[in-house]
């Protein structure tokens, strides 16, 4: 008779409770996605205090090499879902040394290459390539505001823009992965494009929204990474599609306030 292996008790350790405790995670943890690219993140601009536990963090800091990679594959995927047509949006992403990678001005998002990039130091000089896209500042407001964001989108996904321009914000409970992956999504006032207006127009916002409309305009989304910024683009898009058939059945019955809150309490719990 064959021994049955033993199945050791892991533990699922969530963003929250490492950064709560980030010295005393167990060795057979189960770590979350989102608390790993948490590590990453401070063992990339920290400094190495990811260390868990007397083990490596389970990935190492991405290399300029693969983030500009990166941008490029978000880029192609921005593009297939009609969210950047012609050369519309910008892609950014923040690099170890604290300067940014980001797409450069009137380039289609479909067809960029990794070493069209341009390499912008927070003061927005351009440290090397090509001209930065006209919206570098809104870029450099997110970084500046918010320590922990290591990547931007901004893109014209046409039915959340549509809302923008009817003057409609996502922040209704309608689903609840509008709730959970999302949290509320404000609109911020109009402002012209690629000007400091927008920087103020949405830096009121930044502190406790990752995801904002731009009136007539468009969205910026950000994140820890730069996965996780492009796929809260994609759940605005969605968030606004569901809004629009509610609208267009009658009225979208919203959430019940006390579920809201559950929810609210996953999402924390969660580390969104
Ligand atoms: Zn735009």
């Amino acid at each position: 008779m064959t021994e049955k292996p033993e199945i050791k008790k892991r533990i699922f350790i969530s963003d929250l409770e490492l950064r709560q405790n980030p010295g005393n995670i167990p060795e057979n943890a189960i770590i979350s996605p989102l608390s790993r690219d948490w590590m990453d993140y401070e063992g990339e601009v920290a400094g190495g205090r990811s260390q868990v536990a007397g083990r490596k963090p389970e990935t190492s800091a991405r290399p300029e090499e693969e983030l500009r990679k990166q941008i490029v594959e978000i880029g192609r995927r921005l593009y297939a879902l009609g969210f950047v047509p012609a050369t519309d949006g910008n892609i950014s992403v923040r690099l170890g040394d604290g300067s940014i990678l980001i797409t450069p001005a009137g380039v289609s998002k479909g067809a960029l290459a990794p070493g069209d990039l341009t390499n912008l130091g927070m003061d927005g000089r351009v440290i090397s390539g090509k001209k930065p896209s006209s919206e570098y500042r809104l870029h450099l407001c997110v970084y500046k505001q918010k320590p922990g964001v290591m990547a931007v989108v901004h893109a014209h996904p046409p039915l959340a823009t549509g809302l923008s321009c009817a003057g409609v914000a996502l922040d209704q409970p309608l689903t609840s992965e509008m709730v959970i992956a999302l949290g509320a999504v404000p609109l911020a006032e109009y402002a012209t494009p690629g000007t400091d207006e927008v920087t103020e127009s949405i830096a009121g916002l930044l502190k406790d929204h990752d995801a904002i409309l731009l009136a007539n305009h468009g969205v910026m989304t950000c994140g820890r990474n730069l996965e996780t910024a492009f796929q809260r683009m994609e759940t605005v898009e969605q968030s606004a599609k569901i809004t629009l058939a509610a609208s267009l059945a009658g009225g979208g019955r919203l959430i019940p306030p006390d579920k809201v809150r559950e929810l609210e309490k996953i999402r924390a719990r969660l580390g969104l």
